[in-house]
């Protein structure tokens, strides 16, 4: 799987073209091991609500959905972690009428634009190691410990106004 494409399209939501190399190999039921070994390292996404047709929770869903939604899960799991507050959400699309198959698009909320940026290729390394069955090249504490920095990048690049703002609202709350 590779993220080819990754477009900002309004305030909170980025937009990702991503591509999966073999086009008839993009579900988990063609590599069940990944959304195993992916709920082994983030326990945490179980707890992930997910709209599907049968009802199923999340986990049961991953036995049997595509790769690139599962992606969009991590993305939002690891800006989560980071973030510790409020729910963000996402969806995954394809049009293989319009679009060549294997191709998609995945929808992510985010609130801080380089965190998510962080967040986007931190998950497509975990997504590509995990297909490979590499999990030791994963290190989920350095990853977060490597994205709360990015964080706190993309706080002191935020504009002047709106964190002057957020401090009221913060000094009004005390
Ligand atoms: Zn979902």
């Amino acid at each position: 799987m590779k993220v080819v494409e990754i477009l900002f399209y309004d305030d909170h939501h980025v937009k990702l073209v991503v591509e999966m190399p073999d086009p008839n190999c993009y579900s988990t039921k063609h590599a069940p091991h990944i959304p195993k070994l992916l709920f082994k390292l983030f326990p945490h996404l179980s707890e992930h609500r997910c709209e599907n047709e049968n009802g199923f929770s999340f986990r049961r869903e991953c036995q049997s959905t595509e790769i690139p939604h599962l992606f969009e899960h991590l993305i939002i799991e690891l800006q989560g972690q980071v973030l510790r507050s409020g729910t963000l959400k996402g969806e995954t699309q394809w049009n293989w009428r319009v679009d060549p198959k294997g191709r998609f698009h995945v929808y992510v909320e985010y609130e801080n634009e380089v965190l998510v940026l962080g967040a986007i290729r931190v998950a497509e390394r975990i997504i590509q190691a995990l297909d490979r069955r590499d999990v030791e090249s994963i290190n989920v504490k350095e990853e977060i410990e490597k994205l709360r920095m990015l964080a706190d990048v993309g706080d002191s690049l935020k504009p002047q106004e709106s964190i002057r703002s957020v401090e009221m609202e913060m000094a009004g709350n005390r």
